[in-house]
C-alpha cells in the first residue's frame, strides 16, 4: 500500500500526491512528490528512475523530501515515510516547503490515507 498526501500552501494551491507503491508494482518504484516550477504545480515522480523530469513538461524538478540509509530515519518527524526495496527509506518531512505556484515555502503536506 501507499501513503496519499495532500498538499496546502498559504497561496491558496491545493494538490494531492502519493507516495510509495502500489500492490502491483512493489519491486523498484517509489513514488515521491516533486516541484516542477515550469508547471508551478506538485508531481509525482518515481524514485526508482535514473533520471526524474516532470511527466507533463520533461522538465527538471525539485524531489520533496529525501532517501536515507539511516534506520532510524534520522530522527526526522516525517508526514510520511516509505521503506523502498533495498532497505533505505524515503522521508517526507513535516514543516514548510517550496510551493512551485506561488515560489514562496510554505506550502505544507498532510497525510490523508492509505491506498493500494
Ligand atoms: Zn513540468
Ligand atoms: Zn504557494
Amino acid at each position: 500500500m501507499g501513503l496519499m498526501m495532500s498538499g496546502a500552501c498559504d497561496c491558496g494551491y491545493e494538490t494531492t500526491c502519493s507516495v510509495g507503491s502500489g500492490r502491483v508494482d512493489v519491486r523498484d518504484r517509489c513514488d515521491a512528490p516533486a516541484a516542477c516550477d515550469a508547471c508551478r504545480r506538485v508531481v509525482t515522480v518515481d524514485l526508482g528512475d535514473a533520471e526524474m523530469v516532470c511527466p507533463d513538461c520533461d522538465g527538471p524538478v525539485t524531489v520533496y523530501g529525501r532517501v536515507t540509509a539511516d534506520p532510524h530515519r534520522n530522527h526526522v518527524p516525517a508526514v510520511g515515510d516509505w521503506t523502498l526495496h533495498d532497505g533505505r527509506a524515503y522521508v517526507l518531512p513535516t514543516g514548510r516547503h517550496h510551493c512551485p505556484h506561488c515560489g514562496e515555502t510554505r506550502l505544507r503536506f498532510l497525510f490523508i490515507g492509505l491506498w493500494d
